[in-house]
């Protein structure tokens, strides 16, 4: 096929698709196509000066980087013109006719997901170059890349509506245009005023200067100025800077429509000097919560104000990934490349400076600002308990971070920290007892807590899928073991010692009956020390899972060995009295399997035979 030929494409299906929803969902935000489109001018700056570290001469004719904002009330249009990059013909149909940008296939993934994503969370996503169809019922390209002659422009053009034509056409200069067609009632963007404070509420920020044309009595004159600040908000210092700054700031960085709940900007001088403004988002993104790892942007990397590359997983740990923000560094060389930054030495000690910063601001938050805390710990509170694993060196940090319910809180609510468990600690007392379970009602009504409740041990509640693997790096904290009510020995003095030995030889007899009837569905059963009222447990070796763990890794394919549970009881519950005055064979048994069964739905864990569960109870409740 000749490329320079004039043609009619389709769009990816994908992309018909995309249009489709961004059209639709965005209806109630549609301003935002302005700052999607100057957002994608300035990368193409960012582009264009990058490139022009090695080839300077990309710059020759307007070397000063720019973006302009332009209207006109007669042919309604808007028209947004970058002197970035450009992009070629293959470029073109590689980047806005097929779905180039995660952004845009993330949005997709949730937008046509189970649940309808809310307009509130669309600022999340780069919805980017296709909201300019919310505005406008037909759109123009005109670019050209940098390095290619004025012949060689190309023109794109569409509705929107399933296809587009591509057609070469002669540009003087270097970069995009973007011209909107207005559809017929969005009249209110061919206003210079309205143009211009959309620009100060969302783009005010970006670091290169967005002109717009003076407006006088309505029209466009042939004056240009400057509607940003235009600067790198960053570089400025700290005292230059108002709230409202670093909010705005975020915002355009993070495509967000809420504010950031807490940021913290550092400048470190001395042989190696950068430059930190990191921010801690107030709710997750989307792919935050779908689990999606595969591309990480949201923390910039410029060297001495030049932007180098998206560098999140150079710059984070994996468990900050809702961190957003800037490190600008001045002695990195400017033509560095991912693979050098993955081995680069001074790389690691900024990533050790953010890793820093960012605790200490968490830190701060949890010391003085116990709402905005509460909200972080809601959002990223899991998202940070895998640092316990994959962050050894801050461990007690992050550990000290933590928050969970417990048997001496207020409810559900997780607010106990491990502090305040260690400060109410009993003299004497050597672990921190905690029980994991898949919900807050699960864990508070485990039977394993009856001995510590007794005793006025105090116990943490965990049930959030990731505190079983959590607490097993964890291990200990300041000295102190953590320990699983349900798994090992209980501590016991010498008469309680005395007692239990007492009571297992009295129940020796039973034991025998008990581990004859269940025979193969248990591996010991055993006179516990953890029951009160409860008739049975389930207990666990150190190095077993918890039975609820075991049953969502079941349901989520995966094969774990058959481990036999051990079956602990309390002979002095009526039930238990019953099984041993039982002579009937069969009664017996019924008894017996369901003591057990009941230790295994308390636990969580997935019965053998759910409806030979059902016949046993409906036996025993009609006595038959
Ligand atoms: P994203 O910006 O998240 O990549 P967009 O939908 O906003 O997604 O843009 C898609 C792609 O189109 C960009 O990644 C870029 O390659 C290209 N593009 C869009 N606008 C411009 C522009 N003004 N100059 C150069 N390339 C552009
Ligand atoms: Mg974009």
């Amino acid at each position: 096929m000749n490329s320079t030929a004039t043609e009619t494409r389709k769009f990816e299906a994908e992309v018909a698709q995309v249009l489709h929803l961004v059209t639709h969902s965005l209806y109630s935000h549609k301003e935002i196509f302005l700052r999607e489109l100057i957002s994608n001018a300035s990368d193409a700056c960012d582009k264009l000066r990058f490139e022009a570290i090695g080839k300077p001469e990309l710059l020759a004719g307007e070397g000063d980087l720019h973006i302009d904002v332009s209207w006109d009330e007669a042919a309604r249009t808007i028209t947004v013109r970058d002197n970035g990059i450009g992009m070629t013909r293959d470029e073109v149909v590689a980047n806005i006719g097929t779905i180039a940008s995660s952004g845009t296939r993330r949005f997709l993934e949730a937008m046509s997901g189970e649940q309808k994503a809310d307009a509130r969370l669309i600022g999340q996503f780069g919805v980017g170059f296709y909201s300019a169809f919310v505005v406008a019922d037909k759109v123009s390209v005109l670019t050209r890349r940098a390095d290619a002659p004025a012949g060689e422009g190309v023109k794109w053009e569409s509705d929107g509506k399933g296809e587009y034509a591509l057609e070469p056409v002669e540009l003087a200069e270097r970069g995009t245009a973007v011209i909107l067609h207005l559809k017929a009632d969005e009249d209110e963007f061919l206003k210079g005023w309205q143009l211009k404070s959309l620009i100060r509420k969302y783009s005010d920020h970006v670091a290169f200067p967005i002109r717009i044309p003076v407006e006088k009595e309505g029209k466009p004159t042939d004056e240009w100025e400057t509607a940003n600040d235009a600067s790198a908000l960053w570089a400025k210092p700290k005292s230059e800077i108002s709230d409202e700054d670093y909010q705005g700031f975020y915002k355009s960085l993070g495509h967000d429509f809420n504010d950031a709940l807490a940021w913290t900007h550092n400048r470190v001088e001395g042989s190696q000097s950068f430059t930190t403004l990191l921010y801690l988002p107030s709710q997750p993104p989307f792919d935050l919560m779908m689990g999606g790892r595969d591309e990480r942007k949201g923390l910039k990397l410029y060297i001495k104000r030049v932007f180098i590359m998206d560098a999140a997983e150079e710059l984070l740990p994996n468990y900050l990934r809702f961190v957003r923000g800037v490190v600008d560094a001045d002695d990195l060389p400017l033509n560095v490349s991912r693979e050098i930054l993955q081995h680069n030495r001074q790389l690691e000690r900024i990533k050790s400076a953010c890793v820093k910063r960012v605790l200490d601001l968490i830190e701060k938050l949890a010391k003085d600002e116990p709402e905005k805390f509460a909200t972080f710990l809601k959002a990223f509170g899991n998202t940070l308990k895998e640092g316990i694993s994959e962050d050894a060196s801050n461990r007690e940090r992050i550990a000290k971070l933590l928050r969970f319910a417990s048997t001496k809180g207020e409810g559900a609510r997780q607010n106990v920290s491990l502090d305040d468990y260690l400060g109410r600690m009993a003299v004497g007392q050597d672990a921190i007892w905690y029980v994991t379970a898949d919900s807050y009602a699960a864990a508070a009504g485990s039977p394993q807590l009856e001995a510590f409740r007794a005793k006025g041990i105090e116990v943490l509640l965990m049930f959030d899928r990731i505190d079983e693997w959590m607490v097993g790096y964890l291990g200990e904290y300041e000295g102190k073991k953590l320990r699983n009510v349900a798994k090992g020995e209980l501590p016991l003095d010498e008469a309680e010692k005395k007692q239990q030995e007492e009571a297992a030889r009295e129940a020796e007899p039973l034991l025998k009956k008990l581990k004859e009837l269940l025979g193969e569905r248990v591996g010991e059963v055993k006179v516990s020390a953890r029951l009160t009222d409860s008739p049975s447990c389930l207990a666990l070796n150190d190095y077993e899972m918890a039975p609820h763990l075991a049953r969502l890794l079941r349901e989520a394919g995966q094969e774990l060995p058959d481990s036999k549970p051990t079956l602990e009881i309390n002979p002095q519950h009526a039930l238990l009295k019953r099984v041993e005055a039982e002579a009937d064979e069969a009664k017996a048994k019924d008894l017996a399997t369901l003591l057990l069964e009941q230790a295994e739905i308390a636990a969580g864990a997935q019965l053998a035979d759910p409806a030979a569960f059902v016949q046993r109870l409906n036996r025993v409740l009609l006595g038959s």
